[in-house]
């Protein structure tokens, strides 16, 4: 079972990266053979960013992730740009997908409405390189937060489609979204995702945020009509609040809803920021010391992309010479 995902190093890693897809990172090191996990530096450059905070972002998503309780002798831990089989890979690939269902993904269309001086063409072409990123290591399954559904369903499409026309070198991968916590509102506009693009400072929870910012934060959280502490449609502010807690809590939203049935907003806004701040305060003090050293962290990365690199290459070259790529006579299908 080989287990892969990928995290942008951009801006500061948020609650929801943290439960949506870092608890699913670090469960997954038990099960996967390997668990690979990716700072997907090439896809952070398709929207604007600054060359020198890429590279700090970079160390500082590695550090996170590490002080989350990823350990680079039980995973693979790599920086995308060091493996350049996940850039070839994409090229090649783009010749099974449809320009019109990259058009369609909801990350682009959100996005790309954002952009201020330029809509990028590496934006559209994100899935494509996402697809490759999985389809290079032949994974089975890749732990995402809801609104990557998406783009694992096309990566499957794209590698069915590679599968028809050249023969079966891809594994078609499946999505692993968490049960609870699977897509963290915005505490601020609880409609929306909690995301590093597009949402709301005061309503984002950083993994590094000081525990008087994280509860000023939770007690300033939007909440709704009504009084009840229940989900509903027309409940997202504390719909989100009660996902929140019980993610945090590993329990059911039904268990959360139960426990505060008779007490009220304020009382469950309190109690909520309590709760994370406890759940992330050890994260960010093995962060400060693990950030510290960038010698490490590079060789940390450095290590993995080797491992990285052994396995994907394995994958390019089958595809190479099933695509009539290259010369003739090398590689497994030639
Ligand atoms: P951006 O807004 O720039 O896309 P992001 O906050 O979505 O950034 P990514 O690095 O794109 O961060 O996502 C890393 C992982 O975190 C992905 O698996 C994604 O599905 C997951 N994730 C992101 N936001 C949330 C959220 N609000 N709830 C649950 N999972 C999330
Ligand atoms: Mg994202």
């Amino acid at each position: 079972m080989r287990i892969f995902s990928g995290i942008q190093p951009t801006g500061s890693k948020h609650l929801g990266n943290y439960i949506g897809a870092i608890v699913q990172y670090v469960a997954g090191q038990e099960r996967g053979d390997p668990a690979i996990y990716c700072i997907v530096d090439l896809h952070a450059i398709t929207v604007d960013y600054d060359p020198a905070e890429l590279r700090e972002r970079t160390y500082d998503t590695t550090a996170i992730l590490i002080a989350a309780g990823l350990d680079p002798d039980r995973c693979i831990l790599f920086r995308q740009s060091d493996v350049k089989e996940h850039s070839e890979l994409s090229w090649l690939l783009s010749g099974v997908t449809p320009l019109g269902e990259l058009n369609r993904m909801h990350q682009f269309r959100d996005k790309s409405v954002a952009q201020r001086d330029l809509v990028a063409a590496g934006l559209l072409f994100y899935p494509v390189l996402m697809a490759a990123d999985v389809l290079a290591y032949r994974a089975h399954e890749v732990p995402v937060g809801e609104d990557q559904r998406e783009h694992v369903e096309l990566m499957r499409r794209v590698a069915e489609r590679f599968n028809r026309r050249f023969g079966e070198a891809l594994v078609v991968p499946e999505v692993r979204i968490p049960e609870v916590g699977a897509r963290i509102r915005d505490l601020q506009e609880p409609t929306r995702k909690m995301s590093t693009t597009g949402s709301s400072e005061q309503g984002t929870v950083y993994v590094l945020d000081e525990p008087g910012a994280i509860l000023k934060k939770f007690k300033r959280a939007v909440t709704d009509s009504g009084s009840e502490i229940v989900r509903g449609e027309d409940k997202p502010g504390i719909s989100g609040l009660i996902d929140i807690l019980a993610a945090v809590r590993g329990t059911s939203a039904e268990a959360i809803e139960q426990e505060f049935a008779d007490r009220r907003y304020g009382d469950f806004k309190v109690a909520v920021g309590e709760a994370v701040v406890d759940y992330l305060a050890p994260v960010r003090e093995r962060y400060t010391a693990l950030r510290a050293d960038e010698g490490a962290l590079e060789e940390i990365l450095a290590g993995g992309a080797g491992r990285a690199r052994a396995l994907a290459a394995e994958t390019l070259l089958d595809v190479r010479a099933r695509m009539g790529v290259g010369p003739a006579s090398v590689g497994p299908a030639a």
